[in-house]
């Protein structure tokens, strides 16, 4: 199972094993919504719909 990056409206950045698919985990810090990142490290070229209707509403923003 790979670790993936979340990222919270504070800028906080968590790793944490999830299952594929999860979009958004809580921020054990502020307690909102932290949203998945794409890592290079853990990037899977599987395919499938998880990326386009999971991150399409997520692009990144810097
Ligand atoms: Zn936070």
């Amino acid at each position: 199972m790979p670790i993936y990056e979340f990222k919270c409206p504070n800028g906080t950045v968590t790793e944490k094993f999830v299952k594929m698919g999860t979009k958004e985990i809580e921020c054990p810090k502020c307690h909102q919504k932290a949203k998945k990142l794409i890592s290079l490290c853990t990037f899977e070229l599987k395919g499938g719909g998880w990326y386009a209707d999971g991150y399409s509403s997520g692009k990144k923003k810097i």
